[in-house]
């Protein structure tokens, strides 16, 4: 029987959960200063003037990182599964980056903190990355001058022998960039550098380029999609047969299918999930959702996330979705007054009842993967597998 795709996951999905991570994740961006000027980049995100934070500043917000966690940890059923990713801008233009990394490495160890670069950085940069930090991904901007960008090369060749380095190739729709890029990739392979294509969003790439990345991930698709994926179950996938995903690979035109399950996504680390399936009363197995509307669902995205903007001064639960108390959105607290977030939290989770969050809005993109439900009762029963000890109320 074929598939009904007017049954959308809020009326036969009604609990997600993970299979077996129960990872947090801390982003922390440390500065707007850049010394590039990619042309796709936000005016918001990078500029070549803003104050680097003091080291001062910087080891105050670890500080609080670690406050925030250590309650958290005294809960969470894996208290060491955890990761800080330093951004920006341009991280390693603060003059304070090797201190603020050795001071990391002292709170959290070194397998927990990475950074994402430009990869541009002097040696005093790399040696910190080496000695503190647990990897590295480098980004490469083709918009930076030929000068900068034999040094990033040389980093990226230097930090591949030194420590664990990945490559984000960030192909430019420029067709000189654009031909950079394509040669790049045979550089990379030939020296052994783990790197992935990476689209800019929203750019106006050519027919021929567009091509070139169906052709790239068709090639890759294929060996792994042969092997792995048809066997995982996906709900509500169940009719899409190998053969048309291989017709798709071939003509690069979606199937009627896929044309409908464009609503969905996997989770950013193509994590195992569980789903809870109303129709048939039972939790299956997947990796893909065939919806990312989970709007007034119970969220733990707060005990899976958390976001600081240095620049800004804010705190969040999650850079992007920002699910925030009272159904709102937005910061949670500031760094100057974290010791707010700080009492917040930990009356929270002295109370009888601890408060969920509530999802509202409609597209929920990298916190997927958080264990969510509709029903308050079932958010309880899925959560005692992340955090125990605790009995979730609705607040709303
Ligand atoms: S290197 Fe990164 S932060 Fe700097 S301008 Fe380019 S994309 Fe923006
Ligand atoms: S958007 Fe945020 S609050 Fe909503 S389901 Fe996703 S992670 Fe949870």
């Amino acid at each position: 029987m074929g598939i009904d795709y007017n049954k959308t996951m809020n009326t036969f999905i009604t609990s997600l959960d993970q299979e077996v991570s129960n990872q947090m994740v801390v982003t922390w961006d440390i500065g707007k200063r850049c010394n590039f000027d990619c042309v796709y980049c936000d005016p918001l995100t990078h500029d070549n003037t803003s104050p680097h934070a003091s080291l001062e500043t910087l080891s105050n917000t670890t500080d609080f990182i670690k406050e925030y966690l250590d309650i958290i940890f005294k809960y969470k059923t894996n208290n060491e599964d955890f990761s800080i990713s330093l951004t920006g801008g341009e991280p390693t233009t603060n003059p304070n980056f090797p201190e603020l990394t050795k001071y990391l490495k002292e709170k959290f160890g070194k397998r927990h903190v990475s950074v994402t670069s430009n990869g541009s950085f002097g040696k005093n940069a790399f040696d910190a990355i080496v000695d503190n930090l647990k990897n590295i991904t480098v980004s490469y901007h083709c918009d930076a001058g030929p000068k900068i960008k034999e040094k990033v090369i040389q980093n990226i060749l230097d930090l591949n022998e030194a420590t664990k380095v990945r490559v984000n190739l960030m192909f430019h729709f420029k067709d000189e960039y654009f031909r950079e890029c394509i040669r790049l990739t045979k550089f990379f392979e030939d020296n052994k550098i783990r790197y992935t294509p990476r689209v800019v969003n929203h750019k106006p790439y050519t027919k021929q380029q567009t091509n070139w990345f169906k052709d790239y991930w068709a090639e890759k698709a294929k060996a792994k999609l042969l092997i792995d994926k048809t066997k995982v179950h996906q709900i509500g996938r169940e009719s899409i047969k190998v053969n048309k995903e291989k017709e798709r690979l071939k003509t690069g035109n979606p199937t009627e299918e896929h044309k409908h399950i464009v609503k969905g996504r996997h989770c950013c680390a193509s994590l195992p999930l569980l789903f809870e399936n109303k129709e048939t009363d039972t939790w299956e197995k997947g990796t893909y959702c065939t919806d990312t509307n989970f709007k007034n669902w119970f969220c733990s995205v707060n005990w899976f996330f958390l976001h600081i903007e240095q620049q800004t001064n804010k705190v969040f639960h999650h850079q992007t979705c920002q699910a925030n108390w009272n159904n709102t959105r937005g910061p949670i607290g500031t760094l100057s007054e974290s010791h707010l977030i700080i009492d917040r939290l930990k009356k929270q989770v002295s109370g009888d009842t601890v408060p969920v969050l509530q999802c509202t809005i409609d597209t929920c993109k990298c916190g997927m993967c958080t264990p969510k439900s509709q029903s308050i009762d079932t958010f309880n029963t899925i959560i005692k597998k992340h955090v125990k000890d605790l009995k979730f109320k609705n607040v709303s």
